[in-house]
Parts: C-alpha cells; sequence; structure tokens
C-alpha cells in the first residue's frame, strides 16, 4: 500500500509506535520513515544516542524512546519531514503534536486549524500552540497542535483553515451551518431524517450529496452511534444532478 498510496498500513503504524506507558511520561520522537533509502540526519543529529546507529546509510531509523527526550532537533534535520514530536502530557484531555510544516503562510499562535491524518482526511480541529521558526531550524518550521489525547497518533498535517468551526457551512444548499447542526444534535435531533426534516440539509438541489456524510460525521462524534450503522434518509429521484432537457424528455444535452 505504501508504495503504491504514499500511506502506511496499520502494521507499518504499529511498528513505530512508542507503548502506551512510554507516551504517559512525556514527549517522544515517532519516525516515519518507512522506507530504505539513503539518507541518515536523524542519526547524527541525535545528541542523546537515541536512534541506534546506522550500520548502512539505507538503514531505517529506530527509535530508543527510553533514550529519546522529545528534544525535537531531529524534526528540523529530517528531510523526508517524516519525523513528528508527541506529548500526551500534555493536559488531562490533550496532547501535543509536533509537525514540521514547510508551507506559507504559517499559522498563528492560538488560531485553530483542522487536523488531518496521513490520508488528509479530517480529523479534528486543532489549537496552534505553538509556532518554531528559528533560523537554526534552516526553513522548517515546526507547528505545535493541541489535540484530543486519542488523536495523538493520528493526526500528521494541518488546513490552516478551520472546517470545524461552528460558522463552517454543512449544506450550502440551504445553508446549515455546523454551529446549528450542533445546536441541533443538541436538542435532541440523533438521525440523518429528522435533521432533514427540521433543517432541510438534503433537500436542496444537490440532494444531500454533499451533507449527508458531514451530518454523520457529526452524529458519530457527538452521540457515539456508528455511521455504518446510522439508518439513511429515503433517496428521491433524480438521484443525480440533470439538465431541465431531461426532464423534459428532450435530449440530455438541451
Ligand atoms: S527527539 Fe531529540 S532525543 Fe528524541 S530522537 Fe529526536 S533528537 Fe533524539
Ligand atoms: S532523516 Fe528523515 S528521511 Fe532521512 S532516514 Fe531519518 S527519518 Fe528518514
Amino acid at each position: 500500500m505504501l508504495e503504491k498510496t504514499g500511506i502506511p498500513t496499520k502494521e507499518d503504524i504499529k511498528s513505530i509506535t512508542p507503548s502506551e506507558e512510554r507516551r504517559r511520561k512525556g514527549p517522544v520522537a515517532v519516525i516515519e520513515c518507512f522506507q530504505k533509502i539513503p539518507c541518515n540526519p536523524c542519526y547524527t543529529s541525535c545528541k542523546f544516542g537515541a536512534i541506534k546507529e546506522f550500520k548502512d546509510i539505507n538503514d531505517r531509523p529506530v527509535v530508543d524512546f527510553d533514550k529519546c527526550t522529545g528534544c525535537g532537533v531531529c524534526v528540523v534535520n529530517c528531510p523526508g519531514l517524516a519525523i513528528f514530536i508527541i506529548d500526551e502530557t500534555y493536559s488531562d484531555t490533550e496532547a501535543l503534536v509536533k509537525i514540521p510544516y514547510e508551507f506559507i503562510p504559517l499559522p498563528e499562535e492560538g488560531s485553530y486549524v483542522t487536523a488531518l491524518n496521513r490520508e488528509g482526511k479530517p480529523v479534528c480541529r486543532a489549537k496552534v500552540v505553538k509556532v518554531q521558526n528559528a533560523k537554526s531550524q534552516d526553513r522548517t518550521p515546526v507547528v505545535s497542535l493541541a489535540v484530543p489525547k486519542e488523536y495523538s497518533m493520528e493526526v500528521r498535517f494541518f488546513n490552516i483553515n478551520d472546517y470545524f468551526s461552528d460558522n463552517t457551512y454543512i449544506c450550502r444548499c440551504e445553508e446549515l451551518t455546523l454551529g446549528e447542526l450542533r445546536e441541533l444534535i443538541r436538542m435532541g435531533y440523533r438521525t440523518l431524517d429528522e435533521i432533514k426534516r427540521i433543517s432541510r440539509a438534503g433537500m436542496g438541489p444537490c440532494q444531500g450529496r454533499t451533507c449527508r456524510q458531514l451530518i454523520m460525521q457529526e452524529l458519530a462524534k457527538t452521540t457515539g452511534q456508528k455511521m455504518e450503522e446510522m439508518p439513511m434518509t429515503t433517496f428521491r429521484p433524480p438521484v443525480k444532478a440533470i439538465k431541465l432537457g431531461a426532464l423534459a424528455g428532450g435530449d440530455d444535452n438541451e
């Protein structure tokens, strides 16, 4: 899978994940470098001997989690942006994930962004706690995100836009915002159909093509329901956007 998509498998991730016990002790480096390549700055930059000796330049890095202090020096020295620091001791409920980020603009400290997983899919809202961009980092800024603790091994990138804010439109056709959806769920509307009837979400020209999935995600997140077990709304024709000419019985292109 990695060769074809660039996305590591569950087994790949398991092989580089520090134990829960180690994660409870403080910040630690997670190195997601899964292929043998001629590269070793992670090893040469670690002054704590926490990256096991490379016998060959093509070796894959292996972290000795007991020696790693989570200092982050290896993060800015890795040309592949493959190293992250996770700190599950950040607070009772949140972990800090430090991400190398070579894009502009940089996010502002204190702002909120959309945290993404390794596939680029949105995971959660994240607060930008710190942006480090010292000269010594040689143009590899490091952005520290506070995320719910359970996502410390999932969040690996972010979109600078805050798609999880209350102002984000969930249903553009009927102008339902995420904040309004959250309020409906708080009021007790717990199925797609109930939300559709009270808000009209899904009744617009796109017939729920965008909002259905987003509403289900929010329902799953806030109520604990499984998306695959949620009853769907009734699909009514036309099930896809068509031109007026087709309805009038003429050529599809009219
Ligand atoms: S975070 Fe610091 S101690 Fe840990 S592997 Fe990287 S350079 Fe070494
Ligand atoms: S420096 Fe980065 S890309 Fe190079 S071997 Fe180490 S982790 Fe992999």
